[in-house]
Order: C-alpha cells, then sequence, then structure tokens
C-alpha cells in the first residue's frame, strides 16, 4: 500500500526506529579501512567472546570461559544452532505462549515437536512452574524462555524462575532462555538470567542473546549463545559448516557496542518508556480493548476479543487476522493479529515508531473500531 503512494501507520516493526549509534558505526568503517574483511575463527573473533563472557559476568551474573560463548549470525542464528545441537525428532519442547512464532517453526526444523503452555494477562503472562508441571512428559528435553517476551513484553520474575530453574533440574530438562530484550526493560523491573540462578539449572541452560536491539543493530547480524562446553561445541561444529563466522566488520563493530558508551541506549530506552505508557494509556480508553502495561520489550499486546462478531457493514470480523485486516484496509493502520504469536485474542502493536506517528495512528485506530458494530 505504502508503495502505491497510500500512508500507512505501522506498529508492525520488530526493530527499534532509531539509528546504530555513531561510535559503532564508526568502529566498522575503521574495521574495513583497515583490511578487517576476511574470514574470522568459526565463533567469534577472540576478544568479542572474551568481550560477551565478560557483559555476561557483569550484566547476568553468569560465569563462562570465552571458549564456552558462540557469536552467531543474530541471536536467530544462535537459536537455530541451539535447537539443532540439542533437539532431534521424538523430543518435545515446551514453549509458552503467546510466542514468537520463530521458535515453533525453528524446532519443528529438528524433528522436535513444540509443546505450548498459555499464559494470560491474569499472570502478566508470567511462566509458571505450575504451568510447565502438567504437560511434562518422559519426552521433555527442552525448555524455551523468552524474557523480556516478543509479543507480550512479559518480563518473568526472580521468584518464577527460581521455581522453574528446579523443576527443570529435578527433571534434566534443558532451558533455552531468549534474552534478546534484556536492555529494554522499565521502571523497577528487573531482568534475571535463570541460568545464574544456581550451578545445576547453568549446566542445563544455554543463554541467547543479541545486539539487534539493545544498539538498534538488526541489519549487523550478530547474536551469541553461552552454555554447557560441549553444547557450544556442537554449535560452532554446525556452524562450521553452514554459515562460518560471523561478518568481519559486524564483530568489530559489536566490540564497540558492547565496550564503548551506553547513552544512545539509556535515551533509547527513555524514549520507549514515554511511547510505551501513552500507548497503554490510550488503548485502555478505547471501548472494547484492555491492555496491560508491558514490563519490557518495545511491544504492546492488547486484548481485542470483545470485537469478534462485531461487524463493519456485512464485513463480520471473526478473529485476529480479520481485525488486523480492516485495520489496514479501513484505518490504514499495520498491525500484528495475536493468531500469529498464538493468542486470537490480542493484537501486537509495536511502539518502535515515532510518537508523532504513533499518536496519528492510535487516534485512527479508534476511529475505526467506532465503526464496528
Ligand atoms: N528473539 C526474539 C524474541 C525476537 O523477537 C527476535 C527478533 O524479533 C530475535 C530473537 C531475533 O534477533 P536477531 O535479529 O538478533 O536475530
Amino acid at each position: 500500500m505504502r508503495a502505491e503512494g497510500i500512508d500507512v501507520i505501522g506498529f508492525g516493526a520488530g526493530e527499534p526506529d532509531f539509528d546504530t549509534p555513531l561510535n559503532i558505526k564508526q568502529a566498522a568503517i575503521q574495521a574495513i579501512e583497515k583490511g578487517f574483511t576476511k574470514y574470522t575463527p568459526v565463533p567469534g573473533i577472540d576478544e568479542l567472546r572474551a568481550t560477551i563472557a565478560k557483559k555476561l559476568e557483569k550484566d547476568n551474573h553468569l560465569v563462562y570461559r570465552p571458549s564456552e560463548v558462540i557469536v552467531s549470525c543474530g541471536a536467530k542464528h544462535a537459536l537455530f544452532n541451539v535447537f539443532m545441537a540439542l533437539f532431534e525428532e521424538g523430543d518435545e519442547v515446551i514453549v509458552a505462549a503467546p510466542y514468537w512464532e520463530t521458535f515453533l517453526e525453528q524446532i519443528q526444523l529438528t524433528g522436535a515437536t513444540p509443546v505450548l503452555v498459555r499464559t494470560d494477562e491474569a499472570t502478566e503472562f508470567q511462566v509458571t512452574r505450575e504451568l510447565l508441571e502438567p504437560v511434562l512428559t518422559p519426552r521433555t528435553k527442552g525448555l524455551v524462555l523468552n524474557t523480556p517476551s516478543n509479543p507480550t513484553g512479559a518480563v518473568i520474575s526472580r521468584e518464577h524462575l527460581k521455581e522453574i530453574a528446579a523443576l527443570a533440574v529435578e527433571k534434566n530438562i534443558y532451558i533455552i532462555s531468549d534474552e534478546t530484550y534484556e536492555k529494554l526493560v522499565y521502571e523497577d523491573a528487573e531482568h534475571v538470567s535463570i541460568g545464574s540462578l544456581n550451578p545445576e539449572v547453568k549446566e542445563l541452560t544455554v543463554t541467547v542473546g543479541a545486539l539487534s536491539k539493545s544498539y538498534s543493530m538488526t541489519g549487523w547480524r550478530i547474536g551469541y549463545a553461552a552454555g554447557p562446553g560441549d553444547v557450544i561445541k556442537a554449535m560452532i561444529n554446525l556452524q562450521s559448516q553452514s554459515t562460518s563466522n560471523p561478518t568481519s566488520i559486524a564483530q568489530k563493530a559489536a566490540l564497540e557496542a558492547l565496550t564503548g558508551p551506553e547513552d544512545s541506549l539509556v535515551e533509547m530506552r527513555r524514549e520507549f518508556l514515554k511511547r510505551r505508557d501513552y500507548m497503554v494509556q490510550e488503548l485502555r480508553a478505547m471501548e472494547g480493548v484492555s491492555c496491560i502495561k508491558p514490563k519490557g520489550a518495545f511491544y504492546v499486546f492488547p486484548r481485542i476479543s470483545a470485537f469478534h462478531g462485531r461487524k463493519y457493514h456485512d464485513q463480520v470480523i471473526a478473529n485476529s487476522k480479520d481485525l488486523a485486516s480492516y485495520l489496514l484496509n479501513e484505518a490504514r493502520v499495520a498491525v500484528i493479529p495475536g493468531e500469529a504469536c498464538g493468542s486470537d485474542q490480542h493484537l501486537r502493536l509495536s511502539y518502535a515508531l515515532s510518537m508523532e506517528h504513533i499518536e496519528k495512528g492510535l487516534k485512527r485506530i479508534r476511529e475505526a473500531l467506532g465503526k464496528l458494530s
């Protein structure tokens, strides 16, 4: 529609709308100028692996040797490597819904079966031991956690993580902890890495992170994983025969991101907080919409099930996809139907767009929802 010149406001973005900070870009330019443009070791340059290990110790209270860290082409690639290394046909891997769809697709690519547990507003989309216990079977091999969460923005509390960690140790289940949004937590919310809770759970945990969202570096494709040496070794073997190293220049940029000033991140977080509060306030004011205040990431996940069954002329809104299509066609606003994230009762709206566009977009949504009867 945009290509046709139609003014569409997009709430679908999965990436910050801020530019990559200048110091990071300059590090990449310098890398090119110095000819740092050749193959690097498959799991990343030693200096970057060591820097990530230091970062994990400082920020996440996770102590790893650099050899227990692998740098990959984004968190998505790190996740693919870890799933391929750990799971195969016959295994069951638990994923909490609402989810980021890639988890399901990647687990299925290994031949394993994703098993869903459902979280909702009643518990602020927290994953709990109580939810997990009923779905455990002798085939359960892994559990995927994503905190802060895409799409709900939920940040799993330390208390819940402690109980989940105890369960994983009791049942000998691997935990894949996707902490891609770890730097984007607001106010008093605390990001906790489950692997840091005790030495036994650390042995079962692979922590996945990325520079993509924290440093506005989605296009640079740098993510990483840290975990038990044998798992990381298998991931390196797989990476060696598939992509080889992540881009040399992007690795130098990542080094600067992790060691340089964090002013841009602080500023971005401040701006996101302002937008989140505005979005939640405006959505809550719309008839038929309810919305919890997410503690992390840059998404809100309003419940819109009150509109299922409503009509615009003779067009019936049967599900979240219909509502998203209606909003696109009638209000020229793009949102993600919750169905794509495992909950037809919701929409996902990103606030990685300017305040001006947020205001305009929400006004359009309010008017369009008001026309449904
Ligand atoms: N994990 C989650 C939960 C995400 O939402 C995303 C991107 O949307 C990723 C991982 C992928 O990150 P990257 O761009 O580093 O591959």
